[in-house]
């Protein structure tokens, strides 16, 4: 939607692991066993997927969906932008309960072919999983398994909590509540990234 709107690149470490698993290459092997059981993928390959990712697309703004999660990943990401004297414009602070998280998974669908992801409980969608932009199937996500939602929940708590210090520290971040419908989240991001876009 962010894409749309604004015509900034989004990207996201997870939907990037999950091509190359579909691809089969080295990498997708590797990290698809830590994707299924709910772990996080080491802050070494990360960084290393996002640093030619921005190589690649970075050059007139972006936006990180699930990135950085730990503190040695926003550390990298400060220095990649020095090296590319960008500056960081904003970091929301997506809040959702457990109990939002969990519905949410159980009913989230998700295109194998362009990453559009949707909600089953959708009636567009119940009926007939295509994706309304390639024609591509609508999917659950492997990972979205209920069963590995605790061990995310104590990664979350472990080693991405610690950002929320981190991010107020150097004074960019904003946080947003993430219970409520799509459409009133992406409204007030949207609010968010225009306030920061020169006018
Ligand atoms: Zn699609």
């Amino acid at each position: 939607m962010i894409t749309r709107h604004f015509g900034i690149p989004v990207t996201s470490p997870g939907a990037i692991l999950r091509r190359e698993r579909d691809l089969g290459t080295p990498l997708g092997q590797e990290t698809a066993e830590v994707l299924r059981s709910g772990g996080l993928v080491s802050d070494k390959i990360i960084i290393e997927l996002i640093e030619d990712w921005l190589r690649l697309h970075g050059g007139h703004g972006f936006v990180f969906d699930g990135f950085p999660r730990t503190l040695p990943q926003a550390e990298s990401l400060m220095s990649m932008l020095t090296k590319l004297r960008t500056a960081l414009d904003l970091v929301i602070w997506l809040e959702a309960s457990e109990k939002t998280v969990r519905d949410r998974i159980t009913g989230r669908l998700q295109c194998g072919e362009c990453g559009f992801t949707t909600s089953s409980s959708s009636a567009q969608f119940a009926n007939r999983p295509v994706c309304p932009y390639c024609d591509g199937r609508l999917e659950r996500r492997n990972d979205d398994d209920l069963g590995v939602l605790q061990t995310r929940l104590q990664e979350f708590r472990t080693k991405t909590e610690p950002l929320r210090a981190f991010y107020k520290k150097v004074s960019v971040l904003d946080r947003i509540d993430g219970n409520r419908d799509r459409d009133a989240v992406f409204s007030e991001i949207s609010r968010l990234i225009e306030d920061k876009t020169p006018k």
